[in-house]
């Protein structure tokens, strides 16, 4: 076994690079429909977002791209949801209907954030496509308009989303090894250092 291997580091994969790349078509397929005869704004969430965004919009027509990166502080000593405001996007979005691309949206609150600053700033309309939905952990109200997998409560890596920066490259979305986070909990000596900071 190649110690090197970031497939070792998965318990189980609950998304399939197949059935990912059907959820992209489903989903891009459906947006190009809604949208026909508009040129959207599809506005990826930095970092976690970015495969997500470019396998679903192949199957869109006239479309821009445009970035935002946000961070919430959930499960912190402050669990006041705080979110805020990292990168912004670089256009006017005034008058444009938008679609924001979410990796996943759990709590709420960045899906919430960025709705509300969109608009404030005079959208047309904002719609949400996310790659998952973890219904059960919303504590304020934020509807996915589009969603690729409704994903129970458990922390999944891989297509995008990360532990520490890592994993984003896998092609399928997977449960992490508890050993990962939890060394107390390691029965091998030799699983891969993976402690670098974000
Ligand atoms: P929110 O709680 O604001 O809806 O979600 C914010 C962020 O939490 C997501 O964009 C993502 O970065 C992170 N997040 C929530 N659940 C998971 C998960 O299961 N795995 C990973 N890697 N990140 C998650
Ligand atoms: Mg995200
Ligand atoms: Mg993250």
């Amino acid at each position: 076994m190649n110690q090197w291997d970031m497939n070792n580091d998965i318990e189980r994969v609950l998304y399939s690079e197949q059935d990912i790349a059907e959820a992209a078509e489903r989903v891009g397929k459906q947006l190009a429909a809604d949208y026909e005869g508009r040129t959207p704004i599809i506005l990826s969430v930095l970092k976690g977002a970015v495969l997500w965004t470019v396998d679903v919009m192949r199957h869109m027509q006239y479309a821009e791209v445009e970035f935002i990166d946000v961070s919430s502080y959930n499960g912190g000593i402050a669990s006041s949801g705080e979110v805020d405001l990292v990168t912004d996007l670089q256009t006017d979005i005034a008058g444009r209907d938008v679609i924001i691309m979410e990796d996943i949206v759990d709590t709420g609150r960045s899906l919430k954030f960025m709705i509300d600053l969109l608009m404030e700033r005079g959208a047309k309309s904002v719609k949400t496509a996310s790659l998952l939905d973890k219904k059960e952990g919303r504590v304020v109200e934020a509807t996915v308009d589009y969603i690729g997998f409704d994903v129970p409560k458990a922390f999944v890596v891989g297509y995008g989303l990360d532990y520490k920066q890592l994993y984003r490259n896998l092609p399928y979305v997977g449960v992490l090894k508890r050993e990962v986070y939890d060394p107390a909990h390691a029965d091998v000596v030799d699983t891969v250092d993976i402690t670098p900071e974000h």
